[in-house]
């Protein structure tokens, strides 16, 4: 019985064209991956720097390992909190203009962490329909309403943060929609917040090391103040290179959540060589001022080169340029096709984006070359009909 139902989804899954795969990586993170004994050029990762395999970061690790070791032993709040770590956290806070940083072992635990410390039941969250997946979970852990508003539309928000009766408000959002590329009206939600005295959470997984003066992200991009209501999370793995988020703030709402986040107590603290490899990513994010402006050149390239195409880039000014397809099959045999001229760029289904809006999510990194941007331009203009003549299978 149990075991039926297990075929019986992977079944569905696989009739919808939603069945995942993995695929194992001979090479280390870079534009140039190797699968299976082939050599592709990948636009799938977040490494939005090229840091993930930087020279400095490695030494970084190896001479942390060697006077940190490896494992950090506990959770942070017992004693898995090394110098590495409390160091990261101070130069986090200082980077982003904040009073404190609380280091994370990953995004998605930042995220489960904020919402359900600060939030009771007689309370609401006011979340973006298009928001990441972690937002999404952690708004149902948190016992309070959950009122999701249609993407970006201000009026709908207000009208509804005018009409609550909650005790606290919380308003949450991607800076950067992770599988849209476009970015939240920040100015915007930040006034609302300030108008009916709700928190605003802002998840800049994709803004920070991208966005603003030197890398500081979305919120310095669009200028704001370092208000005690805004909290800002960040993400690690992403621009940065390596694994691990944070949240900074307010310092109390930054105790608060070292008190009562539980996906921060009740887990071991990353590995202080994770933390080390951090610091050296944050100098080299603060000083990439040229890898930013060489990934904004190849935005530009790709969005130039792709204007005749009967399928649309989404409007984004980031380094992700997600081309929309619609249905899953066709999108998948697109994805193939490229597969087969060594080209990898994911394609991305449902639940992850609305049905009918799947998409090959191209994601450009500074480690990419002209060249490389050319190679995808070519054969995605060169007329993908979904003809196996015009694209042999996998050789
Ligand atoms: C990737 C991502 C996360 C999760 O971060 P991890 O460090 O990968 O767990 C959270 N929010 C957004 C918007 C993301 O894109």
């Amino acid at each position: 019985m149990i075991w039926d139902e297990l075929e019986t989804g992977f079944a569905q899954l696989a009739t919808a064209g939603l069945l995942r795969r993995r695929r194992t990586l001979d090479a280390p993170c870079s534009p140039e991956a190797e699968v299976d004994g082939r050599r592709l050029i990948a636009f799938c990762s977040n490494d939005y720097l090229g840091l993930a395999n930087h020279p400095a970061l490695i030494a970084a690790v190896q001479e942390a390992a060697e006077r940190w070791g490896v494992g950090s032993g506990a959770s942070h709040v017992v004693s898995g909190h090394l110098r590495p770590h409390a160091e990261l956290e101070e130069r986090l806070a200082a980077f982003v203009g904040r009073e404190r940083a609380l280091y994370f072992t990953t995004g998605y635990m930042a995220n489960l962490a904020i919402a359900p410390a600060l939030l009771e039941r007689r309370d609401a969250i006011f979340a973006d329909r298009l928001n990441h997946a972690s937002l999404i979970d952690a708004a149902q852990l948190a016992r309070a309403e959950h009122i999701r508003y249609p993407h970006g539309d201000l009026d709908w928000l207000t009208d509804r943060l005018a009409r609550s009766r909650a005790r606290r408000k919380l308003i949450l959002t991607d800076a950067v929609f992770s599988m849209d590329g476009d970015l939240a009206p920040l100015p915007e939600l930040f006034e609302l917040a300030e108008r009916f005295d709700a928190w605003l959470v802002v998840d800049d997984a994709h803004g920070f090391g991208v966005l603003g003066p030197q890398g500081r992200g979305s919120l310095a991009h669009f200028q704001l103040p370092a208000s005690p209501r805004l909290i800002l999370m960040g993400t690690l793995g992403k621009a940065a290179g390596v694994s691990g988020a944070f949240v900074a703030g307010d310092r109390r709402v930054i105790e608060w959540l070292m008190q009562r986040g539980r996906s921060y107590i009740f887990t071991t603290a990353s590995s202080p060589v994770i933390a080390a490899a951090l610091l050296t990513s944050l100098e080299l994010i603060a000083a990439g001022d040229d890898r930013r402006a060489h990934l904004q050149k190849l935005i530009t390239q790709l969005q130039e080169g792709l204007e005749e195409l009967s399928w649309q880039l989404l409007p984004s000014p980031t380094a992700i340029q997600p081309l929309v397809i619609g249905d899953n099959p066709t999108t998948l045999a697109l994805a193939e096709r490229l597969f087969a001229r060594s080209l990898w760029v994911p394609a991305i289904r449902p639940p992850t984006v609305p049905t009918g809006t799947a998409r090959l999510r191209i994601s450009l990194s500074a480690a990419h070359t002209t060249d490389q941007v050319d190679a995808l331009l070519t054969v995605l203009r060169s007329g993908i009909d979904l003809d196996a003549q015009t694209f042999p299978a996998n050789p």
